[in-house]
């Protein structure tokens, strides 16, 4: 049902509307998590025909220096760090595209788990999001979960996979653990902003300048502390599109679909998808699918 109304939506001529008048002369970003290669390979496909595909570092530069950018430019992003990711790099390679992957520090090289995939909290994760961060922490406890707790099979990309992909794909920060930093303590909060970003940098030789919120939830504090520790940009879900004058802490992102849909793709890309479900004010779900790849 939900193929055939993005099918719908798609030949409207509501997404090349979007496209040719709206995202023409303005920077879009595009989120993805987990997606798995085969419908990587359709994706990209897809996104380097209809779009100018950018670096992050090619739009900073183009803020910092006032230059020019192509029309319909885009940036290609990830959130996590899935160990899936590391299937990627041929096809990314392939069609020599430049994308960042966002890793959440205190995760990648060990066999903890994130903790938004525990299945026993598969129904409570929402619910989760919206309550205190060592109220969060007791509650995972409870149902078997703990942050530090190495387990059996490693969701994360390792140190090996990282070194590799490096060459290709620019990583770059999502806190240590993936709290909702605005429910975490200061303490918590700065450990977690700037602190992976010490790791990341000492342990596998990074330049770090931008911190993507987990699940797109930041507060002032939270950017406060994000430029203290030498953050350049912070990258949200907030729905929309940047230009040269965007508040690089607080960038647009387009959440996208984790599945090989093209209809799907199109409308969600275009933007057209967040700017109806962001019309009565709701935030546009991040868009985490637990369809693994
Ligand atoms: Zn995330």
């Amino acid at each position: 049902m939900k193929s055939l109304i993005f099918k719908i939506i798609r030949y409207s001529g509501l997404p090349f509307f979007f496209r040719e008048f709206i995202q023409k002369n303005r920077v879009s970003i595009l989120l993805f998590h987990n997606i798995n290669k085969k419908d990587a390979e359709k994706a990209f496909d897809y996104i380097t025909r209809k779009y100018n595909v950018i670096s992050l570092q090619k739009y900073i530069d183009a803020v910092q220096n006032n230059t020019k950018l192509p029309k319909k430019a885009l940036i290609i992003t990830f959130d996590d760090g899935h160990v899936s990711n590391y299937n990627l790099l041929p096809v990314i390679k392939k069609h020599q595209i430049p994308v960042t992957i966002f890793l959440c520090a205190s995760i990648i090289n060990t066999k903890r788990h994130f903790w938004f995939l525990h299945e026993p909290i598969a129904s409570m994760v929402e619910d989760l999001k919206k309550i205190p961060n060592q109220l969060r922490l007791k509650e995972l406890e409870k149902s078997g979960f703990v942050q530090e707790k190495e387990y059996e099979i490693r969701e994360a990309l390792d140190k090996i996979q990282l070194d590799e992909m490096k060459k290709w794909i620019d990583f770059q920060s999502h806190t240590n653990y993936h709290p909702i930093l605005p429910q975490c303590t200061n303490a918590e909060a700065a450990d977690e902003i700037i602190g992976s970003k010490k790791i990341l940098e000492n342990e596998l030789q990074l330049n770090i300048h931008t911190l993507s919120y987990p699940n797109g939830d930041y507060s002032e504090r939270d950017i406060e502390l994000a430029k203290t520790a030498g953050y350049i940009c912070g990258i949200t879900v907030d729905y929309g599109y940047n230009t040269l004058n965007t508040d690089l802490f607080r960038l647009k992102r387009l959440s996208v679909n984790d599945t090989g849909d093209i209809n799907e793709l199109a409308v969600k890309a275009s933007g057209v998808w967040a700017f109806l479900k962001t019309r009565n004010g709701r935030k546009q779900p991040y868009g985490f699918s637990r369809v693994s790849g």
